[in-house]
């Protein structure tokens, strides 16, 4: 049972072309790739689309007004399709890091800090998990991992 099977690329265009241009004339450039056009989920689009707005909220606000690069990338592997918010701002600090998750816990000044309690609660509904971790270079990555749908493994 459960959801119809979602091409999650029709999705991602146009949630991120909306958020082009806003965010190119900030300098900052947001780029999408999907290696694996084939992939099938088995996701709600509307939870799907929260929590990327999320995360591109958090990778835009962490770039401030420096501009910089968010990348959005999505691979199947194995059962799962993996999906990538990646930029190139400072990154998470050590002592933030096991922190993320949690409901209210925010480091910005007028932040509310349920951005990624709520999307972490979204993936673990779909079955899914999401996960941080700070790229060598120096930015931060988030990592959202959703079930295929059976039909397209
Ligand atoms: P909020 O955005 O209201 O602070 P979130 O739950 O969305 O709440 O994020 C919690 C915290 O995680 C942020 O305050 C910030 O410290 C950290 N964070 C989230 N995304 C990033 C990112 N891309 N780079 C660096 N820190 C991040
Ligand atoms: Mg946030």
């Amino acid at each position: 049972g459960g959801v119809a099977p979602l091409d999650p690329q029709p999705l991602l265009e146009s949630l991120l072309r909306l958020r082009h241009d806003e965010l190119a004339g900030r300098r900052i450039a947001l780029s999408w790739h999907n290696a694996s056009p084939e992939a099938r989920l088995q996701a709600e689009p509307v939870a799907l689309e929260q929590i990327l707005h999320n995360l591109v909220q958090n990778a835009a606000e962490a770039l401030g007004n420096r501009g910089g690069r968010i990348a959005v990338r999505g691979e199947a592997q194995g059962a799962h399709y993996r999906l990538t918010v990646s930029d190139d701002g400072p990154g998470i600090a050590p002592e933030v890091l096991p922190r993320l998750f949690q409901p209210f816990f925010t480091t910005r000044t007028g932040g509310m800090g349920l951005g990624l309690s709520l999307s972490e609660t979204l993936a673990h509904g779909m079955h899914g998990q999401l996960t941080a971790a700070n790229l060598p270079a120096g930015g931060a990555c988030f990592t959202l991992s959703l079930p295929l749908a059976e039909s397209s493994t």
